[in-house]
C-alpha cells in the first residue's frame, strides 16, 4: 500500500469512527428534565422585617405636573384587558380592585424608561396563605413582574414574595403594612436595550421603593418571571404597565393613586 493510500483508509476510518462517537454521543446525552415551579424557589435566607413609617392623614402624595396619571380615583379609562378592550375591574370610594376571571389588565399607553408611582392594599379580613393571599403583580413593560402578595405574617419563598422580582431576586426588606392599610411602592425602571440583530444588548434595571424603604437598589432584572421555567429575554419594545388578575380564592386586592413619569 501506498502512502496516499494509508493516508486515505486512515482518513475515512478516521470519519467513520467520528460518525460512530456522534451517534453514541447524541445516544447518551439525556434530555433535561422538565422544570417545575419549585425548581425556581428559593426560601433561605428570609427577608428580614422593618416596619415602615406611617401615613399619616392627607400624606398621599399626588402626581407631579409632568405625569400620566393613570388612575386618579375617577375611571379605568387608561387602562384595558388583553385584547384591548376597557378594563372590567371595579371602580368604586376612588379606587380599583381586582374582579376575579375578569383577567388581567394594562394601560393603553407603552413605556420604555419609567418611574411609577402605584399603591396597593389587601383587604383587612384577607385569608389564604403562602403565594394564595393576596397575590396580583406589576408586570413591567407587560413582561418583568413585580410581585405584589400579602406575605405580611404569612411565609411563602423568598423570591416570591412582596417586592420581589418574581422567581428571581428577592426585596432587600420586608416593609409590608398589615391588612387593610395601604402600600406604595415607587418604582424607577430602565428598559432593556437590543441590538440591531435583537439580540440582547444589556438588562433591564429596576429600583423600588416599598413604603419609603428601598427594598430593590438597581437590580438588573434576568428576563422573563414565569412561574416554571427560567427566565430569558426577547426582543421587543415599549410596553405598557400590567397588573395581574391571579385568580386565587382570596380576597382580591385594590389599587389607588397610579401616576408615572417617562424619564
Ligand atoms: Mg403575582
Amino acid at each position: 500500500m501506498n502512502y496516499c493510500k494509508l493516508i486515505s483508509r486512515m482518513f475515512f476510518a478516521a470519519v467513520v469512527h467520528a460518525g460512530f462517537l456522534q451517534a453514541a454521543a447524541q445516544e447518551q446525552v439525556p434530555k433535561p428534565p422538565r422544570m417545575t415551579p419549585e425548581m425556581t424557589e428559593f426560601w433561605e435566607p428570609q427577608v428580614p422585617v422593618v416596619v415602615p413609617g406611617k401615613i399619616t392623614a392627607n400624606a398621599a402624595i399626588t402626581a407631579p405636573s409632568d405625569a400620566t396619571v393613570l388612575f386618579d380615583g375617577k375611571d379605568l379609562s387608561a387602562w384595558t384587558d388583553k385584547d384591548g378592550k376597557p378594563a372590567k375591574w371595579e371602580v368604586k370610594n376612588g379606587v380599583f380592585t381586582v374582579k376575579k376571571g375578569a383577567g388581567d389588565i394594562q394601560t393603553r399607553k407603552l413605556f420604555g424608561d419609567f418611574q411609577l408611582h402605584i399603591e396597593w392594599m389587601v383587604p383587612g379580613n384577607i385569608t389564604g396563605k403562602g403565594q394564595a393571599r393576596g397575590n396580583s403583580g406589576i408586570f413591567l413593560q407587560g413582561r418583568y413582574e413585580l410581585q405584589v402578595l400579602d406575605n405580611y405574617n404569612n411565609r411563602t419563598y423568598s423570591n416570591g414574595q412582596a417586592g420581589s422580582i418574581y422567581k428571581q431576586t428577592p426585596p432587600l426588606k420586608n416593609a409590608l403594612r398589615p391588612p387593610g392599610e395601604w402600600n406604595v411602592y415607587d418604582i424607577i425602571y430602565t428598559a432593556p436595550r437590543f441590538k440591531e440583530d435583537k439580540s440582547l444588548l444589556y438588562p433591564a434595571c429596576v429600583t423600588v421603593i416599598h413604603n419609603g424603604v428601598v427594598i430593590q437598589n438597581n437590580t438588573e432584572i434576568k428576563g422573563h418571571t414565569p412561574y416554571a421555567g427560567l427566565p430569558k429575554y426577547s426582543y421587543h419594545g415599549k410596553g405598557p404597565v400590567k397588573l395581574q388578575d391571579h385568580g386565587d380564592p382570596s380576597e382580591p386586592i385594590s389599587y389607588r393613586n397610579i401616576w408615572i413619569r417617562e424619564i
